[in-house]
């Protein structure tokens, strides 16, 4: 009889676990709160009709550049990606624009007397990405397969994004893009380790590129469902089993937790089951095995008491991170840049000068609302005809904020889109508007508005939620989500690593 496992969570690093755990030979029953698989990659229609909408993440190296992912040839099961002709633009307020190609040589013509450095700074990474992605997209080791590479890394990665931008560059604009690619961490810019978003996703960019799905992140979503429903169909008694929506828990006095379980047909093969929330972990029936696709606090709630004492203080220290404050836009016509060339990339970043983006994120770290914050804007519909009604447009916007801040970010967010593309309000059709408690009401991992399963500082990139990562103190428990290494971002990591570290358990 084959082995049964759960996961709780259908989040891109659920789905990812899922996927490996059934690649193994184990039947797995997912169970997802929401009505629709993909967590925090997730496509809406959350404006008017006609207009689809990424919920959260919307632009996608790691997913291009996921060991994991590419392991699947997703391209198979529908994920198609679009490059647009420039990988990122950074516009100033000279109506004037930085826009990076992905091919390095290209990029180097728009950086001027820096582009030696920016090359000796991107090129090992990019040439080497292969072999980075391997070893950074998992838990740190001490003895990486590629010392050289990682010794070159963590020399600059280590570094904050403000000691590495003014020690390597001489131009402002120069260190104004690398500011707004390593803004990326949600950490401040003079803090340690806040290179390293810049330089991974600065790589990534040079390597990979930073391309959006057609028919946005839901594609990532469903070409990981579709996988998941082919991924053993000799070694198991059906194809994996979609029942949505359902009520497979329902409330009930008798069963521990209060619910009685009345699971869909696991004879089938997999399971995928949504709508459907689980509160506490001993509702569920045996499984030889329980991944966790949430964070840690919701951990504590789901299996309490499962876990250790130490444990469990242990995973009440974890930390969250800041939050964002969330805008997506239904258009009229595309964003009247006042840099024309920003319209030649999928994304763009607001937000001026290094200095004033390092103010910005430094004001989200110490609990307060910059009064010009640090823009990371989308605009997937320039490339992507499928996202909005013929000559209309779409456009997703966020800015960094403390954790469950309830302040209104509208006017600032605004006010630095207009900034740099006067006459934006004019086209604005209609707008939805995510603030912290939104982002968490839609997606429980979304702790207080954190998008990145728990504070991406240099003690939470090395133990992730604790020493033990993807293990808990109970032997058939483990945490899969972006609260362990590697952390956030689409690229399915997480739950891989989980699930692999599981089934070698489950073997041994
Ligand atoms: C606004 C925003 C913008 C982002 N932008 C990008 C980007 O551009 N590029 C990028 O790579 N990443 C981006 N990210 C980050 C990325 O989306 C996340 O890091 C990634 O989705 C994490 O995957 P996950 O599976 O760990 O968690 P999630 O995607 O959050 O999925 C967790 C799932 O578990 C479900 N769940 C939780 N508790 C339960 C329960 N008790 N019972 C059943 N189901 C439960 C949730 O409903 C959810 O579906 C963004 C995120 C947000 C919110």
């Amino acid at each position: 009889m084959s082995r049964r496992a759960c996961v709780i969570g259908a989040g891109p690093n659920g789905l990812s676990a899922a996927i490996t755990l059934a690649q193994a030979g184990l039947k797995v029953d997912v169970f997802e709160a929401e009505p629709q698989p993909g967590g925090a990659a997730r496509t809406l229609d959350l404006t008017l009709p006609g207009y689809h909408h990424d919920f959260g993440s919307a632009v996608h190296p790691l997913a291009v550049g996921s060991p994991f992912f590419n392991s699947l040839s997703l391209q198979n099961h529908g994920l198609e990606w679009i490059h647009s002709p420039a990988a990122l633009a950074h516009p100033f307020d000279d109506g004037t624009a930085i826009t990076l190609s992905r091919d390095l040589t290209q990029a180097e013509s728009e950086l001027g007397q820096d582009a030696k450095p920016w090359r000796n700074l991107m090129r090992p990474f990019a040439d080497h990405w292969t072999d980075l992605a391997n070893e950074v997209l998992r838990p740190i080791s001490l003895f990486p397969s590629h010392p050289f590479l990682m010794t070159n890394f963590g020399r600059q990665a280590l570094r904050s994004a403000k000691s590495l931008a003014h020690s390597l560059f001489q131009n402002d604009r120069t260190k104004a893009l690398f500011a707004g690619i390593a803004a990326h961490s949600v950490l401040s810019l003079d803090e340690p380790s806040s290179a390293a978003a810049g330089v991974l996703l600065g790589a990534a960019l040079h390597a990979v590129g930073w391309p959006i799905p057609r028919g946005g992140a839901q594609s990532i979503t469903s070409a990981l469902c579709s996988y998941l429903s082919h991924c053993h169909p000799e070694r198991s008694e059906g194809p994996t089993h979609f029942v949505r929506p359902t009520n497979a828990l329902q409330a009930s006095d008798d069963a521990p937790g209060g619910y009685a379980a009345n699971f869909p047909d696991t004879s089938l093969g997999s399971t995928l089951t949504t709508s459907t929330r689980i509160e506490n972990l001993a509702a569920l029936p045996n499984y030889d095995v329980t991944l966790c696709d949430v964070t840690p606090r919701q951990l504590l709630t789901l299996a309490g008491d499962r876990l250790s004492s130490k444990y469990k203080n242990q995973l009440a220290k974890f930390q969250y991170g800041p939050a964002v404050f969330k805008v997506d836009y239904a258009l009229r016509d595309p964003i009247p840049w006042k840099a024309r060339e920003c319209l030649q990339a999928a994304t763009v970043h607001l937000g001026g000068t290094f200095e004033e983006i390092a103010a910005s994120e430094k004001a989200m770290r110490t609990g307060h609302h910059a009064e010009r914050p640090f823009v990371l804007l989308a605009q997937p519909s320039l490339f992507d005809p499928t996202r909005a009604p013929a000559d209309r447009h779409t456009a997703w916007a966020y800015c960094h904020v403390p954790n469950a801040s309830t302040f209104d970010m509208l006017p600032r967010l605004e006010a630095q889109i207009e900034r740099f593309a006067p006459g934006f309000r004019d086209c604005i059709l209609a707008r939805h508007i995510l603030s912290p408690a939104g982002l968490e009401k839609m997606d429980a991992n979304l702790i207080g508005g954190d998008i990145s399963g728990g504070a991406m500082n240099l003690r939470q990139l090395l133990f992730r939620p604790t020493r033990r990562q993807y293990a808990t103190s109970a032997p058939d428990i483990y945490l899969c989500s972006s609260s362990t290494p590697p952390g956030g971002g689409v690229h399915g990591m997480c739950g891989h690593q989980a699930a692999k570290l599981a089934i070698n358990r489950l073997n041994a």
